[in-house]
């Protein structure tokens, strides 16, 4: 796991009136104890992985509540479980990030959503959309409509979305619907404070278990009760929910002075909004905006009066809706129209279709808005020039800097192990031609950057091989490589892509990293993972594949570059036919850094002999030809100027990041190149042997010494 909440589990245990202090997706985690959650499971993502991460750590508190807590195998999963809400009064919870995990999730979410629930059930989505997102841009509405789930987009403020968690699963009881809330990447980072709540025990839990089964076909997904959950879902349950969410003022009314005009904005984007007015000087820095607001913290359903009573005597209303499509503008223009109104609705005229509302974005909506709807006693030059200081102060920002700033791309860290496959796949390109990749989601899909820009396709997590199938057959008898993680080898890869690939025969090369994690997502541990509880079963990668049949299966350390590019040219090039496998074996790099450090501190403190390692170019034997870097892509390994006056071209140059992983040297040996690359082992408390070894060396060094000199 990326880091220990060992610290923050004690703020779980605030009681009545206490005050808890700290991140939002903590805070989100407090309030589902609050709320009398009965069982939680999840897969991690951001921006809600520390949901998880600070689950793991809180053994104890949910095991005085009884609460059960699952890390699921994938989202589907995760979701699965929440069926114990179907037939019993027990609260759960999901936790994914969307939209990817709300994809994979959407057969059980589907299933879960026509059946309808007794307990509340509560999906807790990291809404990753926009400029900090690592995944496809589109939206969870969609889900939640098709389904007929009720979606609540909360304002990020602890105290609130504290109070709307417990809210939603009352909302889900009172409307037998899962309800999903979605958590801005910002809302989950967030840092504030809420009054607790002592937890509550969950009525129905491990400590209180239950002791009949529930049968009801009604809740059976087949024909006929699907026919007639899907009227209940609008006969009865739509209905119900809008009336909850009526009843307990979900969805807040902040009045203003300018009440001519007004504003409709998903409350997830409610700060943002009031930072814009703020600039603007319609709104002040406590947050009393001039303009009045409707902050829709359940997006949708909508609740039909609640929106035209806001609308009614405005000329125009804003609204703010991020991403596309633009749901809401539709829907609230048919409202009005219904209604008879005829306020004017304004939203992706000022504000953009596609990607983020940032502070920027935002403030030229408010402004164009202000403009075209001329609010009563609004100077709009003074509104104007706010907008027009921002762009003049980028124009000479640009000026000064003389270029557009270079974008800085993510990429594998310093000493990666994934990183050394990807040099010896550019090895193997060198004997026999360019290679399809399928690649996959994971940190190796950094190898579709530079420097390697290794990767054809990326469908999704654990699809890598999977998506590979179509294209195998359509090269012939040149060999596809699909890569695939741990993680996603776990998530579904041994099912859809392993399973799929023999039983169609497939004849091709995958190779699988195994660095003991799920790493992009803040090293969570998976059932292959070596470190963390050593009580868990490890289930090992080798193992299932030889479960599977699979006989050409070769495990390689993956900084042995020339091992590996002989093996993946075996592999591309062997008769056998069939699906190849080479396991790629070596810790997430992050992780093991943050594993030995404090160990090597603690060892250093208490006078215990500690070895680090670490590499450098001798600038006097390098080429300057730079092969080493396009090899390797490692941002420790750089360039600098050359000390030789008689060079003009920098030379290549390890800087202090350098954590000693080898792949320097493996890839100047493996592609031959320049002999310029040293290792230095640097021995702290070293002991007798180390100093006479030393002193040797510098005997040694000493004669030599001048004979150099001469040579010079
Ligand atoms: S987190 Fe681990 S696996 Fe991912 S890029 Fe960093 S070192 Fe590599
Ligand atoms: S040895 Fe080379 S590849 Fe490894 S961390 Fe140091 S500079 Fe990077």
């Amino acid at each position: 796991m990326e880091r220990s909440f060992a610290k923050e589990v004690e703020l779980l245990r605030r009681g009545e009136g206490e005050v808890f202090e700290g991140e939002g997706i903590l805070a989100i985690t407090k309030g589902l104890l609050q709320a009398g959650v009965s069982y939680i499971g999840g897969y991690q993502g951001a921006p809600v992985s520390h949901l998880m991460d600070v689950l793991s750590d809180a053994e104890g508190v949910l095991a005085e509540l009884g609460v059960h807590f699952e890390a699921s195998a994938n989202e589907a999963a995760a979701a699965a479980m929440l069926a114990a809400s179907i037939n019993y009064p027990m609260r759960g919870a999901a936790v994914w990030k969307s939209v990817v995990g709300t994809n994979v999730a959407s057969d059980a979410l589907s299933n879960l959503a026509s059946a309808g629930v007794k307990g509340g059930a509560v999906i807790i989505v990291g809404e990753d959309y926009g400029e900090g997102a690592s995944i496809i841009q589109e939206r969870t509405h969609a889900f939640a409509m098709k389904s007929s789930m009720w979606l609540m987009d909360p304002r990020p403020e602890h105290q609130r979305f504290v109070a709307l968690i417990e809210k939603a699963f009352e909302l889900s009881e009172a409307s037998n619907a899962p309800v999903i809330m979605e958590f801005r990447i910002r809302a989950c980072h967030v840092h504030g404070r809420f009054q607790t709540k002592a937890n509550k025990r969950p009525a129905i839990s491990r400590n209180a278990p239950l002791s009949e089964p529930d049968f009801d076909y009604n809740r059976i997904c087949l024909p006929p009760a699907t026919y007639a959950q899907e009227k209940h879902k609008v006969e009865h349950r739509l209905p119900r929910a809008i009336d909850f969410i009526r009843a307990n003022k979900l969805n807040e009314i902040f009045p203003g002075r300018l009440d001519d005009v007004g504003i409709i904005t998903q409350g997830g984007l409610y700060n943002t909004l009031l930072r814009a007015l703020a600039q603007t000087g319609l709104a002040d820095a406590f947050g009393k905006s001039d303009v009045p607001i409707l902050a829709l913290n359940v997006t949708y359903p909508l609740v039909p009066d609640e929106i035209t009573d806001f609308c009614a005597g405005k000329r125009a209303v804003l609204i703010v809706e991020e991403g596309n499509p633009d749901y809401l503008e539709q829907a609230i223009n048919a409202l009005l129209r219904k209604a008879d109104l005829n306020t004017t609705i304004v939203g992706k005229a000022v504000l953009p279709m596609a990607g983020e509302y940032t502070g920027e974005v935002m403030l030229e909506g408010v402004v164009r808005f202000i403009e075209g709807a001329v609010p009563r006693g609004v100077d709009i030059a003074v509104v104007s020039a706010v907008l027009a200081r921002v762009k003049e102060a980028k124009q000479r920002a640009a000026a000064i800097i003389g270029a557009p700033v270079p974008k800085r791309p993510p990429g594998f860290c310093v000493g990666c192990p994934e990183r050394p496959v990807f040099s010896a796949i550019r090895l193997v390109e060198r004997d026999l031609g360019k290679i399809h990749i399928a690649a996959d989601i994971g940190c190796h899909t950094f190898s579709t950057l530079p420097p390697f820009n290794l990767g054809n396709s990326v469908l999704g997590y654990g699809l890598g091989l999977a998506s590979a199938a179509g294209v195998v057959p359509a090269f012939g008898e040149k060999r596809v490589v699909s890569i695939m993680g741990d993680g996603g080898f776990w998530h579904n890869g041994l099912t859809s892509g392993i399973a799929g690939a023999l039983f169609n025969q497939q004849d091709s090369v995958l190779v699988i990293m195994n660095n003991g994690y799920t790493s992009a997502t803040g090293q969570q541990f998976i059932p292959s993972s070596t470190a963390g509880d050593k009580k868990r079963p490890r289930i090992s990668i080798e193992r299932a594949l030889a479960t599977m049949g699979i006989s050409w299966v070769r495990t390689i350390r993956s900084y042995s570059v020339g091992q590996m590019a002989r093996t993946l040219r075996h592999a591309l090039t062997a008769k056998d036919k069939g699906l190849k496998v080479i396991v790629a074996e070596g810790e997430c790099q992050l992780a093991r850094q943050r594993r030995i450090r404090p160990l090597l501190r603690k060892m250093v403190a208490a006078g215990k002999r500690v070895i680090r390692t670490r590499y450098g170019v001798d600038e006097a034997v390098c080429t300057g030809d730079h092969s080493c870097i396009r090899l390797s892509g490692c941002p420790s390994l750089t360039i600098k100027e050359s000390a030789d006056p008689l060079r003009q071209d920098p030379v290549a140059h390890v800087n202090n990041e350098c954590v000693g992983c080898g792949l320097c040297g493996e890839v100047a040996d493996a592609a031959v190149l320049c002999p310029s690359f040293w290792r230095a082992d640097i021995v702290q408390n070293p002991n007798g042997f180390d100093r006479w070894l030393f002193r040797l060396r510098q005997r040694v060094i000493a004669a030599l010494a001048p004979r150099a000199k001469v040579a010079a």
